[in-house]
């Protein structure tokens, strides 16, 4: 019988189905189809609204040149709504560029997060059809809203002495001075979380090893499951006047489609053995 767990963290119940883990990963819808190029292609900045931030080598803003670029969101969902362009080439993943241009992109999103006039910022991203993603090209968002729950949630998460998270141990690999490992109450079968030292937000000096474990995490998951899973990986960072949090990134790949216990319940059925999910992607 699945059992129903709550998440520390999350501050929110699952129902954990272990004994479902063994049915194999089904097939995935690939990339969705793009214009070539796409508005997110290098020499089609005049497509986007100006840009608000970049990293360049060369050339004016709104120009070519530039290596990560972030424009306002065309139709903002949030008060504060921003695409981060992680390359001006359309077919590069992060977890494939260089070390130095995922570093350009992490402290990208730490730039833009202090930029954002809002109490919550969440970065995400979104990699093939069935996460969400509308287009192919390699690009994060920034939501910034005052009041959002999942954050408050972990606010109240964090407001014991001992840090929730500081004690998952489901490890599955170490990059530096972070940590990846198995949520041990996945909201998705096979969640890993990104875990820095204990800190509010990411510091600059917390940048490389940042980088690095965002792309062990991405690889780990994608040779678990396939180059083709969907997934989201989403930071959850400090709100503004928090005095105790732990940052860090959620990545949740997504095996599964959401079914009316889901939808009226808000209850995922989750087919996962976080220990085992631990054990495999430790030893891949
Ligand atoms: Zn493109
Ligand atoms: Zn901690
Ligand atoms: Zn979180």
């Amino acid at each position: 019988m699945p059992e129903l767990v709550f998440d520390p963290l999350g501050r929110r119940h699952v129902l954990l189905a272990p004994e479902r883990a063994k049915r194999g990963a089904p097939a995935f819808d690939t990339s969705p189809p793009d214009p070539d190029p796409c508005d997110f292609c290098g020499g089609q900045e005049s497509r986007t609204p100006p840009e608000t931030y970049a990293v360049r080598d060369e050339g004016p803003p709104d120009s070519p040149g530039w290596r990560v670029r972030v424009v306002p969101n065309l139709y903002p969902a949030t008060p504060f709504h921003e695409v981060v362009v992680h390359s001006p080439d359309h077919y590069v993943h992060f977890e494939d560029q260089s070390a130095e241009n995922r570093m350009d992109i992490v402290r990208t999103y730490r730039h833009r997060i202090r930029a954002a006039p809002t109490r919550s910022v969440v970065a995400v991203w979104n990699r093939g059809r069935a996460s969400g993603a509308s287009r192919s090209h390699g690009h994060g968002q920034l939501f910034g809203i005052d009041e959002l729950p999942t954050i408050e949630r972990e606010v109240e998460a964090f407001s014991t002495s001992d840090c929730v998270l500081c004690a998952f141990d489901l490890d599955v690999a170490t990059c530096g001075a972070f940590r990846i490992v198995a949520h041990p109450v996945p909201f998705v079968a096979g969640e890993l979380l990104v875990v820095p030292p204990h800190s509010l937000a990411l510091d600059d000096d917390q940048v490389p090893d940042a980088a690095e474990a965002l792309a062990v995490a991405v690889r780990a998951t994608l040779s678990d499951l396939g180059g083709a899973v969907p997934f989201n990986l989403v930071v959850h960072t400090a709100p503004r006047g928090a005095e105790r949090f732990h940052w860090h990134a959620h990545l949740m790949p997504r095996t599964a489609t959401w079914g009316g216990l889901e939808m009226g319940a808000e209850l995922p059925i989750v087919a996962a053995d976080p220990q085992e999910t631990a054990r495999r992607l430790s030893s891949s």
